[in-house]
């Protein structure tokens, strides 16, 4: 199961890859991808799945009952990790032929873990398509590393140990190469460096390229590190690790049937707030309930409100571990431990949608299946961060938890989780959806 989770992460490179990547395990698996522009044919035990912006994707099993009578079973996550986006016109062309790239922040990454890497490039592209309206979208991974970004010698800055501020714009340019005159005007030529390996990749001509949206990734794969192999060691571990632990649990029980319509929403843009039609805050996956419910109890006007009363949200997205570096970060009593099974998060504040029903639901699965449950509470003067259930319950009136496995170095360009955490999230997931 590590090894599929290893092979998954290393596929999915950035939020459209780890789409593409569940839509091929989902094809595999015998679901029907849905398209939200024709009419639905959906009836009791079907599979289906509906892609929205190539970026998020929401699948799900119809129960045997009717929503109406047993619900929904959600189990949320996202697909988009801290990372760096290249701005069109991304070339800067410096002296003696060095290229560097013109890149902006996506979400809150720690900076300095992406110094002196090899970095490559994915996300997708716009080509020319039937009409103005319709562009062509290309998927595209470079899977090699073009670029890296050199950080300052310590000879020119003596202090840097002691803390040092960083600026995307002037310290963060990736270097893409070193070329000669004659090479920097064919790449201009061709629309700059940027789209020439883009296309090159692709097989198709640069100035087919009409726009895109690409951004680096650290190149080094997944690894199982610790004297035992107790660690597993990723780029993007926040929140594919969820996003491929509630993949994992709908294939192994799909087969299975259940009174309970299953359901795994797997939304972009977290990282940055939710406020895309593609992200938590939308309607996206209200209305794919709700078009369920009509579909498959056209007479019930009710549907779909008796559905969600009785529906329950697991929004998983990775949680803290304790760090023996720094245990004055931690509250004293509710710090998990990584290894020690997934934990539930919790906060006075409201920022997690968990109340003691949800959190009383999730240990009750925990003990069911078998799992070790934690808590993670923030230390009460540190302010901690937020994820997707509370704001969801403003599309959906939702009971649910917030939950997630522990890792270490949240938006670390590399995170470390544990391999028995992530068994045990499995487990606790097929649990949920069995
Ligand atoms: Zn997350």
């Amino acid at each position: 199961m590590i090894g599929r989770l290893m092979r998954w992460l290393d596929a999915s490179t950035c939020n459209f890859m780890a789409v593409k990547t569940i839509c091929g395990e989902l094809d595999k698996a015998g679901f029907t991808r849905l398209d939200v522009r024709d009419s639905w044919q959906i009836e009791p035990g079907g599979k289906y799945y509906v892609v929205k912006n190539d970026s998020a994707v929401f699948a799900f099993v119809v129960g045997m009952q009717s929503p109406a009578e047993s619900g929904f079973r959600i189990i949320s996550s996202h697909s988009d990790s801290p990372c760096l986006k290249i701005k069109p016109n991304a070339e800067i062309y410096g002296e003696g032929g060095v290229v560097s790239l013109n890149v902006e922040k996506y979400g809150g990454g720690i900076l300095y873990t992406w110094f002196d890497r090899p970095l490559s490039i994915s996300g997708r592209v716009m080509t020319k398509g039937d009409d103005a309206l319709n562009p062509r979208t290309l998927m595209v991974d470079l899977q090699c590393p073009v670029c890296t970004i050199p950080h300052l010698a310590i000879h020119f800055n003596r202090e840097v140990n002691e803390g040092n501020k960083l600026s995307v714009q002037k310290d963060m340019k990736p270097v893409i190469g070193c070329f000669s005159d004659e090479e920097i005007a064919a790449f201009k030529a061709r629309g700059g460096v940027v789209k020439s390996l883009v296309a090159e990749r692709l097989g198709i001509a640069p100035e087919d390229i009409i726009d895109y949206e690409l951004c680096l990734y650290p190149v080094a794969p997944a690894v199982l590190t610790g004297a035992g192999k107790e660690f597993l060691q990723s780029g993007r571990i926040d929140d594919l690790s969820m996003a491929f632990a509630s993949l994992e649990a709908l294939l192994a029980e799909c087969g299975n049937e259940s009174e309970s319509t299953r359901v795994m929403a797997v939304f972009d843009n977290e990282e940055t707030g939710s406020g895309t039609k593609q992200g938590a805050h939308s309607p996206v996956l209200r209305e794919i309930l709700e078009r369920v419910c009509r579909k498959l109890t056209p007479e019930d006007p009710e549907a779909f409100f008796r559905a969600v009363a009785s529906s329950f949200m697991i929004s998983a997205d990775d949680a803290h571990a304790w760090n023996p570096n720094y245990n004055e970060k931690y509250d004293p009593t509710n710090h998990p431990h990584i290894g020690h099974g997934p934990a539930v998060k919790i906060n006075a504040n409201c920022k997690y949608m968990t109340d003691a029903d949800g959190a009383a639901v999730f240990r009750a699965l925990c003990d069911e299946a078998g799992v070790n449950c934690q808590y993670f509470v923030n230390h009460s003067d540190v302010a901690g961060g937020s994820t997707l259930g509370n704001i969801l319950t403003g599309q959906l009136d939702l009971r649910g938890v917030d939950m997630g496995a522990p890792i270490w170095a949240m938006h670390s360009a590399v995170e470390t989780a544990s391999v028995r955490d992530h068994i045990d999230t499995v487990a606790v997931f097929r649990k949920f959806f069995s």
